[in-house]
């Protein structure tokens, strides 16, 4: 019998759900309704299980890391993503998953947070158009210029009607990104309010997560339908072409990091980027 030839590479590879197959489950087509209410927070059949989810995720972040280091030695693109969701639906969680291993050289990670007196004195886009990544680089908004359509609308803190106009002031900013070599992903950590309870209540029980219980969140969870409401419509008006909203269910860590991996794996894979030839040839030096 011929001896069966083993290849260790390939027997690590799984099978992962391709980019076509997350889009058609997940993507806000543009110019459709966002149907929140009518989307999983539990995990959709983009993977068989959570055994299947762990190992894909283990798969992407290493290869997200290597695409990244091209992303770099390229030097022409950059990559934007947008977590967004209620409190605990694990924004924070999903940078340490999916970028784990990805160099800090090429990874930023930008928070938002209520606005100061100088960047409320500015509009309200000033203080994200200075942080998005520059070329080569990814970086990663926690929580965004979205904030400027969910809290402040849910909260009554702009005039509805300058909140009306920012939709489609968000999505000229995001396709002058587009246009100008920066791909825009944006994922909504879609939980459950049963689920953030689970979360909320684990946080007061453990004293070593007492710092992560913020007495604040309780005001919003108490709006979460409110929320959900702004949470449609920023979805349904600002998923396009150039910047789609992926509805992540994120009751489950490992299927939320799996998802979220595997769009931006794809993502930097279609982007396909080519280190700069060097300025010298290399056949020109030896190394003594
Ligand atoms: P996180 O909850 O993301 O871990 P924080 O505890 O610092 O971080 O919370 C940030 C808070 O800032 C959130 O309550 C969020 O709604 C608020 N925030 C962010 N952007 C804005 C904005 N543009 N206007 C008002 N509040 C904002």
């Amino acid at each position: 019998m011929p001896k069966k030839k083993s290849s260790p590479s390939a027997a690590a590879t799984v099978e992962q759900p391709s980019l076509a197959v997350l889009q058609a489950a997940l993507q806000v087509s543009p110019g459709s309704a966002a149907d929140l209410a009518g989307r999983a927070t539990s995990p959709a059949s983009v993977f068989a299980d959570k055994d299947a989810a762990s190992a894909s995720l283990a798969q992407d972040v290493p290869e997200i890391d290597r695409l990244q280091d091209r992303l770099f030695a390229e030097g022409k693109r950059a990559l934007l993503v947008v977590l967004q969701g209620m409190d605990t639906s694990g924004k924070d969680g999903t940078v340490r998953g999916v970028f784990s291993a990805t160099g800090p050289l090429g990874v930023r990670v930008q928070p938002f947070g209520r606005p100061t007196s100088e960047e409320l004195a500015h509009d309200y886009l000033w203080r994200v158009h200075r942080v998005v990544p520059s070329k080569g680089l990814i970086t990663i908004f926690n929580r965004s210029h979205y904030e400027d359509v969910l809290v402040v609308k849910v909260r009554g803190l702009a005039p509805p009607e300058m909140v009306e106009q920012r939709y489609a002031q968000i999505n000229d900013f995001e396709r002058l990104l587009a246009e100008t070599g920066t791909t825009v992903l944006k994922f909504m950590l879609h939980i459950s309010r049963e689920e953030q309870g689970e979360r909320l209540r684990a946080r007061l029980a453990d004293p070593d997560k007492h710092w992560k219980f913020n007495p604040g969140d309780l005001e919003d969870r108490a709006l979460w339908a409110d929320y959900m409401k702004a949470y449609d419509t920023a979805l349904t008006q600002c998923s396009t072409q150039a910047a789609p909203w992926y509805v992540v269910p994120a009751d489950s860590k490992t299927h939320r990091n799996a998802v979220i991996a595997r769009v931006v794996c794809e993502t930097l894979k279609a982007m396909d980027p080519k280190p700069r030839a060097p300025g010298y040839r290399p056949e020109d030096y030896v190394i003594d």
